[in-house]
């Protein structure tokens, strides 16, 4: 197969975890026999440096010329501690998301047996978990009107859904809990806000098309006690942008670490894979970044956009050896890693290609 992929590294730790998982799609080319070029591209402060433009005309045109995004993060403290600044590095990726489509953002949330220590909540709570988010990505609050009034003084910033940004969203979710164990959680805050009401009427309505799914309702604060409290109650879990934000940053903790979430993004056209962790500024430079996220994202690629599950597999194998024997990155270590088993961004990732 051949395959023309773009690389988007962006800001901060993005650009050590792609550079790894790059090497990982190079290998898995030469392994299966496929034929994969390459491209690369600027965002967020990356781009801002270079052309005064956190996304440059040109990766959008780059991204839709190619088969599918291998993307990394964006940010820099620089604008966190600047809430005046007009120019952001984040513009960059919610950018990228509306111009290319990318509505549905799915972010598997699985817990590698190896990892049931590095967590902070308790193994038997755990073990087992298999969560799968889908978070709508190009609406809400996000995307909404917002500004200033009151000279200044007052700051707004308005949540809006349609009927058809919903129910697009809800149909991939639908169709994935019918392929796994038949279960939909739909997240809102249908008791308060008006856009959630639209939300579960939407869902509510299409649940009949889907009798076969089971589908619970659950309010976002509600969701945030449940999912640490009982995370293998939930199976696939339907969440609006913000809340999906939020919930999947919490359950990341189930997984282990930031560190350890992928996520592709799709929609009408090409599909974006990226760790769901930021720029991590705190440990730039530093090889300290695990790149297993970014290499899952990889994995996610293979299997969502070119249709190679044996490819994705045999990443998420070589990841599942590399934990068995032992290694971890400093943010998945537990009481039990000893400094020789370790390892920073670059040997945790030649690890995961020797096992491929
Ligand atoms: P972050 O995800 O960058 O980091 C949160 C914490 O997790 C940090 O302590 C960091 O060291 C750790 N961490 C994250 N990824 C890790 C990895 N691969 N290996 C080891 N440790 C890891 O979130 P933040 O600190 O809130 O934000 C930093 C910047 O990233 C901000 O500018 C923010 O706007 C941006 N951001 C970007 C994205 C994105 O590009 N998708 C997502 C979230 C935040």
């Amino acid at each position: 197969m051949k395959k023309h992929i773009l690389v988007i590294p962006g800001d901060g730790i993005g650009q050590e975890v792609v550079a790894v998982s790059k090497q990982v799609v190079e290998k898995i080319g030469q392994k299966f026999g496929h034929e994969f070029s390459f491209d690369y591209a600027l965002i967020g402060h990356a781009a801002i440096e270079a052309t005064g433009n956190p996304l440059p005309d040109e990766t959008i045109e780059k991204s839709k010329a190619s088969d599918a995004i291998l993307f990394g993060a964006v940010g820099h403290p620089k604008y966190d501690n600047d809430p005046s600044a007009k120019v952001r590095p984040e513009q960059g990726l919610l950018g990228i998301r509306k111009a290319l489509g990318l509505y549905a953002n799915l972010r598997p949330i699985k817990l590698f047996d190896e990892l049931l220590g590095a967590s902070s909540i308790r193994p038997e709570v755990l073990k087992g978990a298999d969560i799968l988010f889908f978070r709508e990505l190009t609406g809400d609050i996000y995307f909404g009107e917002k500004g200033r009034k009151d000279n200044g003084n007052t700051a707004y910033d308005i949540a809006q859904y349609s009927r058809y940004e919903v129910e697009r969203i809800a149909r991939k979710a639908f169709e994935a809990a019918r392929t796994r164990s038949k279960k939909l959680c739909s997240v809102d805050k249908a008791n308060v806000l008006e856009t959630s009401r639209l939300w579960r009427e939407v869902v509510q309505a299409m649940a009949s098309e889907y009798p076969d799914v089971t589908v619970e309702h659950q309010f976002v604060d509600s969701m945030a006690m449940l999912l640490i409290k009982d995370p293998r109650r939930f199976d696939v879990v339907l969440t609006a942008n913000l809340f999906g934000d939020i919930l999947t940053d919490e359950a990341s903790q189930i997984a282990g670490s930031m560190g350890m979430l992928a996520s592709a993004s799709i929609g009408d056209t090409v599909g974006l894979y990226e760790p769901i962790h930021g720029s991590a500024h705190d440990i730039t430079g530093k090889g300290l970044a695990n790149p297993l996220a970014s290499i899952l994202s990889a994995a996610l690629m293979f299997e969502i956009s070119f249709g190679l599950k044996a490819e994705s597999e045999a990443i998420v194998s070589a990841v599942d050896g590399v934990l068995k024997a032992g290694f971890r990155t400093r943010d998945i270590a537990d009481t039990h890693t000893g400094p020789e088993k370790t390892l920073g961004t670059e040997a945790m990732g030649a690890e995961v290609l020797r096992r491929i």
